[in-house]
This record gives structure tokens, C-alpha cells and sequence, in this order.
């Protein structure tokens, strides 16, 4: 049984290193950049309508599971299957691939300001109590014991979730890709997908089969085909009739350099506060993020300096030190936020039994990574069973 998988990002390298684990699939990956998970090209590709740059290069890759007001149904599952996976998942890759993957363990601290409700926060720790995961509310003593480098004037306490992680993000990209091509999954890279000759008498029938793909490297057959093409789905949706719409949704962030750690160098948890994060990737540097920009018209978007130098202030203010770190780089890349629908879309693609959508992440493509693959797993598998189910009762004498 054949699988291609459309696209490279965090959510295809993923679903990659997970189907190189079921028996009899052979898996090829297919992406248009020249190497997975690379930064964001910072416009180059602007002004077509179907070329975008990955989002995973440009994410911080901050893993808000048991802290996410999420309590139940999918959308907790699937954060909390995430939050499991990832314990698992860094020592197994790192142990496979000989790579190093970056990973935070020491928790994400929210901090609460003035207008924030922390009865909700102590309702939240109730439940998370409950489930059996710790979540703890801090008051200003607490905070400014563990946490010295928060100053903030209106910070009236905080949040800790000991278990929410960050990890590399691009790190972990290309140590699924190694992990997946271990297990024999093929990669093409620089390889764009162009999209889908339907035969012309199949259109508007039922639920049809995709048989086949066109790419700038010629014509690929498969028996499913899986579309992690983040912004990128839209384009290849629209070519089966049948578009997913699936906006930008801008972020910057910024690399600085302070030389040292923000108190307590044996404590550096992700700190959060009004939608800024601060985290730590060693040596005292820190990556300070994000953005959150909306397209005004359609999909034409571009970076608001002014909007970047907003959330550098804003982690200054929860930070006093960090108005003497140097900054190193600056980036940004596109969110592929799905219109009208909540984020991720993972299922089939309506009209076809064999393409599926693992896209529209948004701002937890990092995080859902590892759920995200084990759906696509589950119903590859089952519709694997079915097809061999079905070949046997039409193999049964009737
Ligand atoms: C500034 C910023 C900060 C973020 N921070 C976080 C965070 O802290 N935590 C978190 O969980 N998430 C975060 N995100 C969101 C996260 O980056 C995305 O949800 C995630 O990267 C989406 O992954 P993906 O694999 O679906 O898409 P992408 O990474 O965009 O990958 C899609 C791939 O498909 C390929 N492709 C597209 N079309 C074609 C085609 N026609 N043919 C061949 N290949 C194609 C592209 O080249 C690309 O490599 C952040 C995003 C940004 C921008």
C-alpha cells in the first residue's frame, strides 16, 4: 500500500516517522523546499496564490497543553495525547537519529495581570486536579522568590504548568525526517506539487478515488494521499474541486542575546504573560514572540515593524533585564488558520476516500504534531482493513 504525503512541515514529518511504523506501507513525503523546516524566506515567494513559506521554521515552539483552558473532548485529547507523545517521543529520536532535539522540561509560567480572572485559573487547577495533572497558581511572594526577573508592576500572580514543554522546533523536524527515513519513508525535496488530473467523468460523482499526482518531478501514484501542505492546502484542495480555505495569519519574532540567564540559571521555565512569550534556548539567550497579524484583504499580508517592537516591550516590561539584550535576528511566517472552522482540520477530504487532510494548525501545529499523526494513523489503517475486508467477501463464493 502506497502513501504520499504532501508536504514537509512539523505535521507531514510527523505523520511520516508515525506510518513508518505500520507494516506494508511504502511512504514518500514530498515538499516544495530544498530541506525540511527551514526559516521563512521572508517573502520571495509573495504575490502567487498558492506559494507560501513554511510556518515550523518560524515557530517557538511553546507546548500549552495542561495549561490550555481546554477540558475535555477533542480538542483536550488531542492536546493531551500531544503532551504524553512528546515525553516519549525526544528521547526515542534523540537515541535513533544521534540529533540533539532543544527541550524545555521545566514547565510554562503565565503570568496574570490586573484585568486577569484568577478564579477561572484556580477553577482550571480543579479540574487539572482531578485528571491527575499538576497545575499550580502562584501568589506575588511565591513568584518573586522563584522567579526574580519579574518585575511587573500589575502582575498580581501566575500560573505554572510543570508539565507543558517547548521544544526545537526545526530541530525536531529534521530528526522526524532522519527517524522516518531510518524506518525506509522516502523524501523528495524540491519537489512541487502541481496538482491532480481527475479523469474527467469522475467529477461531481460520489466519493472518488485520487489516483495520482503531478509534480515538477513527474507523475506520482498512490493509494492514499495525505495533504500536510500547511497554507499550501488550499492550492492543492482547490485542484480536486473541493478548497479547504485556509488564511495567513502573520507572526515575528525576535532572537536576543542578554549573555546570562534571567534569574534563577537552574530555573528557566517559558515565561507567557498578555500573549507574549519569553523562552529560553540556553547561554542566556531567549527567542521573545509573537505577532499576531490578520490579512486585511484576502491573503496579501506583510510585517508591521512597528507591531514586532511592541511585543519586545511588552516582554520588557515583564522582564526588566531584557532591555539590555542585543538582538540577534529578527523573523517571521504565516499561521495556516482555517476560515469559519476550528483549528486543526484532520479527516477526509469530502468527495474522496483516499485523501486526507492533516492541515489549518494555526498557532499549535508544534504542539498537535504527535495527535495529529496518530489519527492519520488510525484511519489509514482502518481503511486499509476495510479495502482487505471488503476484497475478501467479494473473494467469497456467492
Ligand atoms: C511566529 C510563529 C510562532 C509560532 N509558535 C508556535 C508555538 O509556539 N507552538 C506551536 O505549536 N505552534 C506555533 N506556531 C504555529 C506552527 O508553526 C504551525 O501550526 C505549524 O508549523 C504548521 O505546520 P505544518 O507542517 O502544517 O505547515 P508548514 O510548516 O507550513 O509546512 C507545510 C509544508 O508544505 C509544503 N508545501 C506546501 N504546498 C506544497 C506543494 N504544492 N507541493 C509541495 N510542498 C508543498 C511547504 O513547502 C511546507 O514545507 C507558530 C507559528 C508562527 C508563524
Amino acid at each position: 500500500m502506497n502513501v504520499v504525503i504532501i508536504g514537509c512541515g512539523i505535521v507531514g514529518a510527523a505523520i511520516a516517522y508515525e506510518l513508518s511504523q505500520v507494516k506494508d506501507l511504502k511512504v514518500t513525503v514530498v515538499d516544495r523546499q530544498p530541506s525540511p523546516s527551514l526559516p521563512p524566506t521572508n517573502g520571495e515567494e509573495e504575490g502567487s496564490n498558492h506559494l507560501f513559506p513554511a510556518s515550523t521554521g518560524a515557530a517557538l515552539g511553546v507546548l500549552v497543553g495542561i495549561m490550555s483552558p481546554k477540558v475535555k473532548g477533542s480538542a483536550w485529547q488531542m492536546r493531551q495525547t500531544s503532551i504524553q507523545r512528546y515525553e516519549t517521543w525526544i528521547p526515542e529520536l534523540e537515541s535513533l537519529t544521534g540529533r540533539i532535539i532543544p527541550f524545555n522540561r521545566q514547565g510554562i509560567l503565565s503570568l496574570c495581570l490586573e484585568q486577569e480572572d484568577l478564579v477561572k485559573w484556580g477553577e482550571l487547577a480543579k479540574v487539572r486536579h482531578s485528571q491527575g495533572l499538576p497545575l499550580e497558581i502562584w501568589d506575588t511572594a511565591q513568584l518573586k522568590k522563584v522567579c526574580p526577573q519579574v518585575e511587573h508592576g500589575k502582575v498580581i500572580g501566575a500560573v505554572y504548568s510543570p508539565s507543558d514543554r517547548q521544544v526545537d522546533p526545526t530541530a525536531l523536524t529534521l530528526a522526524l525526517v532522519d527517524a522516518a527515513r531510518h524506518y525506509g519513508v522516502t523524501f523528495k525535496f524540491g519537489v512541487d506539487v502541481l496538482g491532480s488530473e481527475l479523469p474527467p467523468h469522475e467529477h461531481g460523482v460520489g466519493e472518488q478515488l485520487c489516483h495520482q499526482i503531478e509534480t515538477t518531478a513527474g507523475t506520482i501514484s498512490a493509494d492514499w494521499f495525505v495533504v500536510s501542505a500547511g497554507l499550501g492546502s488550499c492550492f492543492l484542495t482547490s485542484q480536486l474541486k473541493q478548497m479547504v480555505d485556509i488564511r495567513p495569519v502573520l507572526g515575528q519574532a525576535l532572537h536576543v542575546r542578554l549573555g546570562y540567564s534571567l534569574g534563577n540559571p537552574d530555573f528557566q521555565p517559558v515565561i507567557t504573560g498578555d500573549d507574549t512569550y519569553i523562552v529560553p534556548v540556553g547561554y542566556g539567550d531567549y527567542w521573545v514572540g509573537a505577532t499576531l497579524e490578520f490579512p486585511s484583504n484576502g491573503q496579501e499580508i506583510s510585517p508591521d515593524k512597528k507591531l514586532l517592537e511592541s511585543v519586545r516591550k511588552a516582554a520588557i516590561r515583564f522582564c526588566p533585564d531584557l532591555s539590555k539584550a542585543t538582538t540577534i535576528r529578527t523573523w517571521w511566517g504565516l499561521r495556516p488558520r482555517p476560515e469559519e472552522r476550528p483549528a486543526p482540520i484532520i479527516g477526509k477530504l469530502p468527495g474522496f476516500s483516499n485523501v486526507l487532510l492533516a492541515t489549518g494548525h494555526y498557532r499549535n501545529g508544534v504542539l498537535l504534531a504527535p495527535a495529529t499523526s496518530d489519527k492519520i494513523r488510525e484511519m489509514i489503517t482502518a481503511g486499509v482493513r476495510s479495502q482487505e475486508e471488503a476484497a475478501r467477501w467479494a473473494a467469497l463464493p456467492t
